[in-house]
């Protein structure tokens, strides 16, 4: 519990109306989509780096915990209070600068919604590539904290890719710039690359500058439909092998098929699904296209569909944007895992999934971004059912170890936080652990910002 005193002193620097504590509102920051619930002692809404840096003095001479938040739109817990303190929330921060079109630059903050970075920039002309599914509501700091994908990052990277220039408070209060609007710099050690993705543990990210490109002006889309797993998922690297990058390549498995809602747009006996986009100039989009699709018809596929302007893109896109709510209908508890294997093993992983699913007596779904070999792995229960529950965690263990045999990593893009705590030991070995504990002291020495979250301990999980 926080005094009266430091309440006080909270909302002398934002103001009264952005210091929260009262149970309702504070009842609200205390969740992100994992669904895991933590309750801080207030909630602050600052307006500006310099606010961010008065609370963080503050919080850091009394030793208290601050859990930055952006949307909460996380899936593995990272803006979720767990020891209380201060939920330090980014959306009074929404200052978007100019377009510096010279440089193709763009500086906004960090509560800006990443969507409406997709407007502006696209309204000039510009193109802004990183595309997490969750864009209509995420922030940019969020993105930048969890170094966020999406169905794009397989032709044009991830957020990291775009990022030039950060501004960010350190617990101590001291703001510092890390990285360069210049094209190249190689000045000391690349300090931006290590904010980027540290999940809000190292610094409190308040001024970010991305990088833009021209924005491709044809897009071509196409769905096809595949009796079974196993084609769809060798097709995906077939592509690749045609000399072919397509903009995003996303799977659908027969369980996120059977819930997927529209059912009259899956053709009878289709029970697995890719939407593959292209795009370039000069009618270069379309002719991707024209070979992707001979290639789908080759491996066999029930049906293609094949968008002829932006509605039908949209409706086909649809059937995927909905998935990750449609997961529900399936069972009331979701653990969604985003395993990435290498493109050549994912169908060896599809296959592991359905019969671990079968052999363990587990639900699970599997969709998503499968040309980088990013797959969201939904295993589904019930937690009130505590051996169900006990069950699909056991599940989870087993397919994070079948992940890191072929090859692959435990999170493409959600990060650690919380719920990968337990098993980073897997993938980082216990020389990396120590260092990323020596980074997290150097950077926050009192341990207060987002305690608990990201950093392996000496046993490679939870602190
Ligand atoms: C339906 C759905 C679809 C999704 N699809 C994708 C996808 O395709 N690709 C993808 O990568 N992710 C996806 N996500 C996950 C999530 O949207 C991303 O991780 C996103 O980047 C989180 O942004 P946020 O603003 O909601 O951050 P929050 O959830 O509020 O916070 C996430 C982490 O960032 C830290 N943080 C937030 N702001 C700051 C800041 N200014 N400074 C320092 N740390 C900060 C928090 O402490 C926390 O650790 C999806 C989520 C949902 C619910």
């Amino acid at each position: 519990m926080i005094s009266p005193t430091f309440i006080s002193e909270l909302a002398a620097i934002v103001g009264q109306p952005h210091c929260l504590t009262a149970p309702e509102d504070l009842l609200c920051y205390a969740y992100d989509a994992t669904r895991i619930e933590g309750r801080p002692d207030a909630v602050v809404q600052p307006a500006t780096t310099d606010e961010v840096s008065r609370i963080l003095r503050l919080a850091n001479n009394e030793g208290i915990p601050v859990t930055p938040r952006g949307a909460g739109s996380g899936l593995t817990g990272g803006a979720v209070a767990m020891e209380g303190g201060i939920v330090l929330s980014t959306e009074r921060m929404r200052g978007m600068g100019a377009i510096d079109r010279g440089n193709l630059l763009l500086t906004v903050q960090p509560g800006v919604i990443t969507g409406d970075i997709h407007k502006y920039v696209e309204s000039q002309g510009l193109f802004y590539p990183p595309d997490p599914s969750s864009s209509a509501f995420c922030t940019i700091g969020g993105n930048v904290a969890e170094n966020a994908g999406g169905p794009r990052a397989l032709k044009y990277g991830v957020t990291a890719d775009y990022v030039k220039k950060l501004e960010a408070v350190l617990p101590s209060g001291e703001v510092i710039e890390v990285g360069t609007a210049n094209a190249k710099g190689v000045v000391g050690y690349d300090l931006l690359h290590l904010l980027v993705g540290s999940e809000g543990t190292l610094a409190v990210v308040t001024g970010i500058t991305l990088r833009l490109i021209p924005k491709p002006p044809e897009i071509g889309t196409l769905t096809a439909f595949f009796r079974d797993e196993d084609t769809a998922a060798t097709l995906v690297a077939r592509v690749f092998d045609a000399g072919i990058i397509p903009r995003a390549v996303e799977f659908m498995d027969r369980a996120a098929l059977a819930v997927a809602g529209d059912t009259a747009f899956i053709p009878q006996g289709g029970r697995a699904a890719l939407i593959i986009e292209t795009d370039g100039k000069n009618g270069e989009a379309e002719r991707e296209m024209d070979a992707i699709r001979l290639l789908c018809e080759e491996a066999g596929a029930l049906e293609i569909r094949r968008a002829r302007d932006n509605a039908e893109r949209e409706s086909l896109w649809k059937l995927r944007k909905n998935l990750s709510q449609a997961m529900y209908r399936i069972a009331p508890s979701k653990i969604n895992e985003d395993i990435v294997v290498p493109r050549t093993r994912l169908a060896e992983m599809v296959a592991f999934l359905r019969e671990t699913a079968n052999a363990r007596n587990v639900k699970i779904a599997a969709f998503g971004h499968a040309g980088d070999g990013n797959i969201h792995v939904n295993v589904m229960a019930d937690r009130r059912d505590k051996e169900e529950y006990e069950r699909a965690l056991e599940v989870v263990g087993e397919v994070f170890r079948k992940t890191v045999e072929l090859g692959g990593t435990i999170s493409g893009e959600h990060g650690v936080g919380l719920t990968k705590l337990p098993y980073v030991g897997m993938e980082l070995g216990p020389e990396v652990a120590r260092l990323s504990r020596g980074i997290k002291a150097l950077f926050d020495p009192k341990g207060i910002l987002n305690p608990g979250k990201a950093i392996p301990g000496e046993q490679g999980g939870r602190r």
